[in-house]
């Protein structure tokens, strides 16, 4: 075991439980399943308790324990504790009781919950020695890592398809980073990093660093749980790209009741997809424990991974909290922005339209009880993602600077609406 690791003890196979010291590296050299990071709980019960985290600083680091560094964090201490928010407008409108919306889209810096999973690795990157950091990405990730890195005085490459949004595009390259298009989807892009990853000596926040980086996403889960007054939410619905985190929102409930922070229930963790890049959802309603790779082919790029890496756990989570997935078409993601948009006044990107459209077909049909209470995961901004739905949230009526012509359009609007 590595000296003054902190509160972690190890990496660990979540396949055949072999532990690995606490490097950066992410697969078993026996069975090539994923490393996860495995903690001290009985030291972590002794520091985290509801006071002293109530006492600390509101970033997610105020569940410091249970995040993967060390030492203090030195990337990113202000990300995290968004706004949850109740959305009772909302829930009106998609007939469920009790719903809340919690609102990444002003995570800090980047607004996405990517800077969540970004502050941990770069934080842990930085104890372990690295200089240059790197990673694969939809958009947002490449966002966070350059932000991220360009605060701390690291050197940041970012990958990403070279069809992406301009927003997203633009939101890399401001920070300064090596911004390198790769002609092709997600998945060549990330099988480029994992041969750049072997060769060079960078840390790459989702490839050899993503231990450390999963965990980050736990801490939307903690957050969720003590701004709901410490319980776990009936059912909670988290868009999929990986998979990721949605395996680690359950991980973070499965903790806090294990800590005793939060009384023992029943929950359910929800899976939401866009109908052209839905690998996962696909498969689980089927009923199937592995899905099919697919070719994306969505506005919900954010989420356009055809091959999840962790798709597979992530049907393990839905099955074991009785939990579903469900996809929707890009209208429905456009209709979700709308939605939110005019009911919450939260501005989401397709992420965002992907998981309140997929809420609305799970309470619909009846998979999530309209008496039930619902969390949202909205996590990514809609002023990066303009591209997706410019001309289809209405028109600018544009009028000469003059007051009758404004009272002209005014009768033929009490006209229309007669
Ligand atoms: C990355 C991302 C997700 C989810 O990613 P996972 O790989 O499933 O952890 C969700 N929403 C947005 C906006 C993202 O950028
Ligand atoms: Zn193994």
């Amino acid at each position: 075991m590595e000296k003054n690791a902190g509160f972690m003890k190890a990496l660990k196979c979540r396949e055949c439980g072999r532990e690995y010291p606490l490097t950066a590296t992410h697969v078993c050299e026996f069975d090539f399943g994923p490393l996860e990071v495995v903690y001290d709980y009985n030291r972590i019960k002794q520091s985290l308790i509801r006071p002293v985290i109530q006492s600390r600083p509101q970033t997610m680091w105020r569940y410091r324990e249970l995040l993967p560094v060390a030492g203090e964090p030195t990337v990113g201490f202000q990300v995290g504790f968004t706004p949850l928010i109740k959305a009772d407008r909302l829930a009106r409108r998609l007939g469920v009781r009790e719903l809340w919306v919690k609102n990444d889209t002003v995570n800090y810096p980047s607004l996405s919950f990517k800077d969540r999973v970004v502050s941990v690795a770069l934080s842990r990157a930085r104890e372990l020695g690295f200089t240059t950091v790197a990673c694969a990405s939809t958009g947002n990730l490449a966002n966070s890592v350059a932000a991220n890195a360009a605060a701390a005085g690291l050197k940041a490459y970012v990958f990403i398809p070279a069809d992406l949004e301009q927003g997203k595009v633009v939101n890399s390259l401001v920070y300064g980073a090596e911004v390198i298009g790769i002609k092709g989807h997600y998945d060549e892009v990330n099988r480029l990093c994992a041969e750049i990853a072997g060769k060079y000596g960078w840390a790459f926040v989702n490839v050899n660093m993503r231990p450390y980086y999963a965990e980050g996403s736990k801490s939307m889960g903690f957050e969720i749980i003590e701004q709901l007054g410490w319980r776990v939410p009936q059912h909670t619905v988290v868009p999929m790209a990986s998979g990721s985190l949605l395996t680690k929102v359950q991980k973070s409930y499965q903790e806090f009741t294990k800590l005793g922070l939060a009384p023992e229930t029943t929950y359910h963790v929800h899976g939401a997809q866009a109908t052209g890049c839905a690998p996962i959802s696909t498969a689980q309603k089927a009923g199937l424990d592995f899905f099919k790779p697919v070719k994306p082919n969505t506005i919900a790029k954010s989420l356009a991974i055809g091959t999840p890496a962790d798709g597979f756990y992530a049907l393990k989570v839905m099955k074991e909290t009785g939990g579903a997935a469900d996809d929707v078409t890009d209208d429905e993601v456009r209709e979700g922005i709308r939605w939110l948009a005019e009911c919450e006044g939260i501005f989401a990107e397709t992420a965002g339209g992907v998981t309140v459209g997929v809420a609305k077909k799970l309470i619909v049909s009846g998979r999530i009880p309209a008496n039930d209470s619902v969390v949202l995961c909205v996590t990514g901004n809609g002023l990066k993602t303009l591209d997706a739905v410019v001309g289809q949230v209405g028109r600018t009526r544009e009028i000469k600077p003059s007051l009758r012509e404004f009272e002209a359009l005014l009768a033929h609007e009490d006209r229309v609406t007669a």
